[in-house]
């Protein structure tokens, strides 16, 4: 049933990190807005309860418009553990910041859940999957990763009940007393495997590279380790410390570049670096093993797999999790109406944006790791959320106040007598 039918400036889609960051900054602006999407969603149902963050707590701040409310002051406030650099960060106390920064900056977050998006007179319909239409100036799309699960081919014919993709867990409780095996070499797939250790699970993981690797733990750096590999807030290196700080100018390189840098080698696949003692010696590791082919045979599902001296292996278990990570796709944005799909210029699969985070179509915009092969890898991390929260606020402040009617002055106005 149709609500109502309400216009707005500006909808943003996405209540995690970026749509929030965003929304702090619009308010501050007095950009009228609407945000939609569950409070910090992907972090309650898409990551497994136990999990560690892989960033820096100094590198996981939300972008609010005065630079006041970083996880550290979050932290302060509460009398809660914080140090910089040498903490493990639980995914617990991210989603409470992240809560208590919507609390603060951005209150009016609707969980809704977007069905529809198609061009309408000049402007944008959007439909909610509580009915209500929303038209919208400008649509800002933050919608994070979860839509873009990739899962290798070989488990497309197998029934939905013997494999999902590490982004499939919220809560771990259903995987108990199952013989699962994990497939991947990333940071989800070690924290899945050590999680589910953990439980009393029996968990094997299966890994195609020949070595499992960790993120280094956080120390203290030499003199010629911070002069030669400065520390960023994406990790070390001259590299990834240029695409943190500038991710303006990377948008201005050449397309291949952009890609190779949104998805460059050195940040992973990698476990994170108070994964390791939780997995090796622990979980069974399969290395070097690549998979060729699955089966469901009753109701378990079978793994065929191939090592590097071509001998085949098979393994058989309740359950598979392939953490094969994530491709971002916009066609497979469901609620992308195909006229809307076909207007969008791509980067491979991703929109190809202007400085100001627009799409070929005007007036929708994308930030977050949608944005990654425009602006480069610093878009894949919460840290990413300070340069499209700042910047296309500014943007998007200053070409709406242009359709601003100028203030009438009634009569009453101008005699107000007591
Ligand atoms: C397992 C895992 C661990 C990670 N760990 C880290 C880490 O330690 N540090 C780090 O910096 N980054 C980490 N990342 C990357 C992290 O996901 C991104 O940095 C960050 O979440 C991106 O924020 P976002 O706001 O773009 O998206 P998200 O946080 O994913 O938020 C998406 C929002 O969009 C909403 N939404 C989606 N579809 C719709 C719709 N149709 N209608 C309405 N709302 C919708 C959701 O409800 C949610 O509110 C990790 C990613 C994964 C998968």
């Amino acid at each position: 049933m149709v609500k109502s039918t309400p216009s707005v400036d500006v909808a943003v889609i996405g209540a995690g990190p970026y749509g929030l960051s965003l929304a702090a900054h619009l308010r501050a602006r007095g950009v009228e807005h609407r945000i939609f999407g569950e409070l910090m969603g992907s972090w309650k149902h898409n990551m497994p309860p136990g999990m560690l963050l892989k960033s820096y707590p100094w590198a996981s701040n939300l972008s609010d418009p005065g630079s006041e409310f970083a996880l550290k002051t979050f932290c302060t406030e509460r009398a809660l553990p914080y140090f910089d650099q040498l903490m493990p960060l639980p995914l617990s106390r991210f989603i409470e910041y992240g809560e208590a920064f919507q609390k603060r900056y951005v209150p009016a977050v609707e969980r809704k859940t977007l069905m529809a998006l198609e061009p309408s007179a000049g402007c944008f319909r959007a439909t909610f999957d509580d009915g209500e239409i929303v038209h919208a100036r400008r649509v800002v799309m933050a919608v994070g990763l979860h839509s873009f699960k990739r899962l290798p081919h070989q488990a497309a014919h197998l029934p939905t009940d013997l494999f999902s993709h590490s982004g499939d867990f919220g809560s771990l409780e259903p995987l108990d007393g199952k013989e699962i095996i994990v497939v991947g070499s990333g940071s989800s797939a070690s924290d899945l495997a050590a999680l589910l250790y953990e439980r009393g699970v029996s968990v094997s993981l299966v890994v195609r590279r020949s070595q499992l690797e960790f993120a280094g733990q956080p120390r203290p750096r030499t003199l010629f380790e911070r002069t030669t590999a400065p520390m960023s807030g994406i990790g070390n290196g001259w590299t990834l410390a240029a695409c943190a700080k500038y991710p303006q100018l990377i948008r201005l390189l050449s397309k291949d570049l952009r890609v190779r840098l949104a998805n460059i080698k050195a940040l992973g696949p990698l476990g994170g670096a108070f994964m390791k003692d939780r997995v090796i010696g622990r979980v069974p590791v399969w290395l070097g093993r690549a998979l060729q082919s699955t089966e469901a045979c009753d109701g378990k599902v079978l793994l065929d797999l191939i090592d590097a001296s071509g001998a085949r292996h098979s393994m058989r278990a309740d359950h598979v999790i392939f953490a094969t990570g994530y491709k971002v796709d916009v066609a497979r944005l469901g609620f992308l109406n195909p006229t809307l799909l076909r207007q969008i210029r791509l980067v491979e699969g991703a929109p190809q944006l202007s400085a100001h985070y627009e799409t070929s179509v005007p007036g929708l915009h994308f930030i977050g790791p949608a944005s990654a092969n425009s602006f480069g890898p610093v878009c894949r991390f919460v840290y990413g959320t300070y340069h499209p929260a700042r910047h296309l606020a500014g943007h998007l402040a200053a070409v709406l106040a242009r359709f601003q009617p100028a203030p009438r002055v009634r009569p009453l106005d101008r005699t107000v007598m007591p």
